[in-house]
């Protein structure tokens, strides 16, 4: 792959005063806050040149991509344009899939950008910097089960959540206006994993696919045509939660209709629904994927740094990789030690901004040759939402002492809190207080549910 990259990125100018290069390749829940951050910190003062590279260019906060799957949250209403946020923040925004590393030459290698009518829009190239710091998230583990790939959508990106709202879309409008009586699978979705984004996105979809049919959709009755199927391999429900989530979770689901299967094995997805291992059909028209996380495979033995069985990179608590004092991880695709849990930190938001939040002030320390202080998870709980209908979670560590069970108003409003800390990050006080007012006013303007 090296051998493609041969360009160097034209920010070498800048660096000819010698500053600082941090490049962070990223810029999701973890990498666009540290972004931000070192940006006002660092590059507004000019002590260091901050990069952010992202093969996308808007960013979106992923724990809402199960809402805009639903259709329950316009995309657009989100969305974040990096090249916008970085004029802002005093960071540079480079577009480009990071394709691989020089460690010797300390370069990041990132592939060419190309239209879809193979027009180049930006060469491969090389892009140096004196601290790496990546921040690329996972993609779903498909454990190599036959037909993932082809009849079932993940929820990686916005683009994914988008074409499945759209699918579901059309799926309703198909029904609507044919003749015939609905053929077995048709209306119905089949979830398969039942961890917090399965469980989140069956209660968004059951609310959503009510209102959608209600704008004018008369020949659909929701209680009889559609049928939402949860499906997961473990004994119950989300089972890294406490069981008393799980249960309180798994009634709520039964009460509005959803299939619960619990030790169902997937052996296959088909064109028209899943097969488990005991033989059992669910016949379904739609098929989301929320099973389990891996770091993306160019990772694996990415010029010799060390990463485990899921492609994620072992970081020491500094956060540094095991193999290279200059290069960082954080977030999902990293694999950090929880010495109290004697595991390494779990796959979550949280983690992430908490990693962002310590790397903004230990990053300065680095460059002044200081040393760098350890970095300790604080799990604050996990929160599960039920759509409109409920919010289940427990709250623990130095919030309340212990785990604290936690249902309804409050747990919705703490669930809420967990996306305003991180647009606090990206944008301070004012203009969130603005955003929400204005997205509130556009509740009660426009439908609640995203009809195309
Ligand atoms: C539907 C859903 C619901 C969730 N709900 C919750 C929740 O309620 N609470 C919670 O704590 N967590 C939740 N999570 C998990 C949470 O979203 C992740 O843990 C978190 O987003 C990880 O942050 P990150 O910065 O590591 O990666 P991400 O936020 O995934 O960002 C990765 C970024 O890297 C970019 N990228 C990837 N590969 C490359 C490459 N090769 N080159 C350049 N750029 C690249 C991507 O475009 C993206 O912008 C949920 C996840 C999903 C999918």
């Amino acid at each position: 792959m090296a051998d493609a990259v041969r360009q160097s990125d034209s920010g070498a100018a800048v660096n000819a005063d010698r500053r600082h290069r941090i490049v962070i390749v990223g810029g999701g829940a973890g990498g666009l806050e540290l972004a931000t951050r070192l940006g006002d910190k660092l590059g507004r003062r000019g002590k260091a040149e901050v990069t952010l590279i992202d093969k996308a260019r808007a960013h979106l906060w992923k724990p809402l991509l199960h809402e805009i799957a639903a259709g329950s949250m316009d995309l657009g209403h989100h969305e974040l344009d990096y090249l916008a946020q970085a004029h802002w923040h005093h960071f540079r925004y480079r577009t480009g899939e990071m394709i691989g590393l020089n460690r010797s030459g300390r370069e990041v290698l990132v592939g060419p950008v190309v239209e879809d009518n193979g027009t180049e829009v930006t060469p491969a190239r090389g892009y140096p910097y004196d601290i790496l710091v990546l921040a690329i998230g996972s993609l779903t583990n498909d454990f190599g089960t036959p037909g993932v790939a082809e009849h079932a959508i993940c929820l990686e990106t916005p683009e994914q959540a988008a074409r499945f709202h759209s699918r579901l879309v059309n799926a309703c409008l198909r029904a609507q206006n044919q003749n015939e009586p609905l053929r077995p699978g048709q209306l119905q979705v089949a979830i398969i994993g039942a961890g917090a984004t399965g469980v989140e996105l069956a209660a968004e979809l059951h609310k959503s696919t009510r209102e959608l049919v209600a704008f004018g959709l008369d020949r659909i009755d929701p209680d009889r045509d559609i049928t939402l199927h949860v499906i997961e391999a473990a004994e119950r429900i989300l089972p890294a939660l406490p069981p008393r989530i799980a249960t309180a979770a798994a009634d709520l689901l039964r009460g509005l209709g959803v299939k619960v299967y619990t030790a169902a094995r997937v052996a296959a997805v088909l064109p028209n629904g899943v097969e488990l291992t005991d033989g059992r059909i669910i016949n379904a028209e739609l098929v989301v994927w929320a099973a389990g996380v891996k770091a993306p495979g160019f990772l694996h033995n990415l010029d010799g740094l060390e990463t485990n069985a899921i492609n994620q990179l072992v970081v020491r608590q500094t956060l540094q990789c095991t193999r290279d004092d200059d290069i960082f991880a954080i977030g999902d695709c990293a694999a950090c030690p929880w010495p109290e849990r004697k595991t390494v930190v779990p796959p979550r938001a949280q983690a992430a901004h908490q990693q962002s939040t310590h790397l903004a002030r230990q990053l300065p320390r680095k460059l002044a040759g200081q040393p760098l202080a350890p970095w300790r998870y604080r799990d604050f709980g996990s929160l599960v939402s039920l759509g409109e209908y409920s919010t289940v979670g427990s709250l623990m560590g130095k919030l309340v002492g212990r785990s604290l069970f936690v249902e309804g108003y409050f747990a919705r409003l703490m669930y809420v809190s967990l996306y305003k800390m991180h647009e606090y990050a990206l944008h301070g006080f004012v203009k969130v207080a603005l955003d929400t007012a204005v997205r509130l006013i556009n509740r009660r303007t426009e439908p609640q549910v995203k009809l195309h």
